[in-house]
């Protein structure tokens, strides 16, 4: 018999993101997002809030990054910036209710859930999956995770993405149509939710393209900002 347990090639670590007020390390599994969770959001996309409620899609935890310079993408001359709420779970489980949901967050930062929005759109308009779209390298930034311990639970307060000095969206995070509690009592009848996993909790309204040298401050009142070049 030949060795079976050895790996075939080198093992690879989980991307991480700092916390905030230690010296430790945030490991990322996996990265759940929401999508029209803010009805202006909704609206400037053509859906009707109304109608057709936030729905969940996924991107791959290594297009999480820190700070720094972010490559602008390939296969895209529209590549939009959608900023958000990022929840970060300690624990997970199925089936989670509503009451109990907020047990099982560690912290919160902030993130960018960067779109290459031609792509989307023409992959939503064939009616194929919006993968190409949303799971651009480095696409999902996100600043350090601020311990639940520091910020507590934010249920509102301002987010807001300013690029080179211009404050391009502004919302409230009392505005989303599902708040965290009900993302993670709803994804856990979806998944088994593990530690590790990151929730973009969907954008306010104001999307739009960025340009290779816009430089990115992503913040939401209380927690860690988030600074970036896009190059
Ligand atoms: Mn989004």
């Amino acid at each position: 018999m030949t060795e079976t347990s050895s790996l075939a090639i080198p093992a690879f670590a989980a991307p991480t993101l700092p916390v905030a007020d230690g010296n430790t390390q945030f490991p990322v599994r996996r990265v759940f997002c929401v999508g029209r969770n803010y009805a202006a959001h909704a609206r400037e996309m053509g859906a009707d809030p109304q109608a057709e409620p936030p729905f969940f899609f996924m991107k791959p935890a290594t297009a999480v990054q820190h700070h720094g310079r972010i490559a602008y993408p390939t296969r895209t001359e529209d590549y939009h910036h959608e900023v958000e709420l990022v929840v970060a779970l300690s624990n997970g489980g199925r089936d989670i209710p509503v009451v109990a949901a907020l047990d099982r967050v560690f912290g919160y930062g902030v993130g960018l859930d960067l779109t290459r929005r031609d792509v989307q759109a023409a992959l939503k308009k064939s009616g194929k999956s919006w993968e190409m779209g949303k799971c651009a390298d480095q696409s999902a930034p996100v600043s350090a995770i601020t311990p639940v311990a520091t910020c507590g639970h934010p249920a509102s307060g301002a987010i807001r993405l300013t690029v080179n000095d211009r404050i391009v969206q502004q919302g409230d995070l009392a505005d989303m149509i599902l708040d965290v509690p009900h993302i993670i009592a709803e994804l856990s009848t979806w998944f088994e939710l593990m530690p590790g996993d990151l929730l973009f909790t969907g954008t306010p309204e104001g999307v739009g393209p960025l340009q290779r040298g816009d430089h990115l401050l992503a913040e939401v009142s209380g927690l860690a900002r988030l600074e970036l070049e896009l190059v």
